[in-house]
């Protein structure tokens, strides 16, 4: 698994990984980034990878991780030498953020993850009565960020609301 990983990134490009239950908007999110489209998406078996770039010029690699309960063992493969983590929640999926919060704290028990910057999103902001971020952060209590650098964002990966703050983010964290 770490070679099957390792393949896809050179080693002078940051490593971005995107962790999420399945459905948060993960992949669509990968691909309005590249693309600046909306594109419908399948359900990830494994993970998608793009390479991006921040305003300012950045380069990163960014990872996205199917979620799936299934799927959520192989995560800690995806957890070494990684610059950033993102992290994605539903904000309109208020039934399971005991278990996204759960699936968060995981990763962040990784030993890989000491000190490692973390961005957490709340997607779907356009959707009418969803969460707002900080009634997330109220809900998600993050007591296992402590010792990390985070910051909680709402964006949309269908309208593009918030993700030139995620970028221009995403570019003051990797480079420390
Ligand atoms: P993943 O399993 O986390 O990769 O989630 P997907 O990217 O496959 O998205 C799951 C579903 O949520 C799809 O039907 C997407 O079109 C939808 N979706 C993703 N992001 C948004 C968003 O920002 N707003 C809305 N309304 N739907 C979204």
């Amino acid at each position: 698994m770490g070679k099957l990983i390792s393949k896809g990134w050179r080693k002078s490009d940051a490593r971005v990984i995107m962790l999420g239950l399945d459905f948060a908007g993960k992949s669509t999110l990968l691909y309005k980034l590249k693309s600046g489209q909306a594109v419908e998406t399948c359900p990830t078996v494994g993970f998608n990878v793009e390479a991006l770039q921040t305003p300012c010029g950045v380069s990163f690699t960014l990872w996205d991780v199917g979620g799936q309960d299934s799927l959520r063992a192989s995560w800690p493969h995806y957890l070494e030498d990684i610059s950033t983590l993102i992290f994605v929640l539903d904000s309109t999926d208020t039934a399971r953020l005991a278990e996204a919060k759960a699936a968060l704290e995981e990763a962040l028990g990784h030993p890989g993850m000491a000190g490692v910057p973390v961005l957490l999103l709340a997607n779907k902001q356009d959707v009418p009565g969803a969460l707002a971020p900080a009634e997330l952060a109220e809900g998600l209590r993050p007591g296992p960020l402590a010792g990390h650098r985070w910051m909680l964002r709402g964006c949309s990966a269908h309208s593009g609301q918030g993700l030139q703050e995620v970028l221009a983010i995403l570019g003051i964290l990797l480079r420390g």
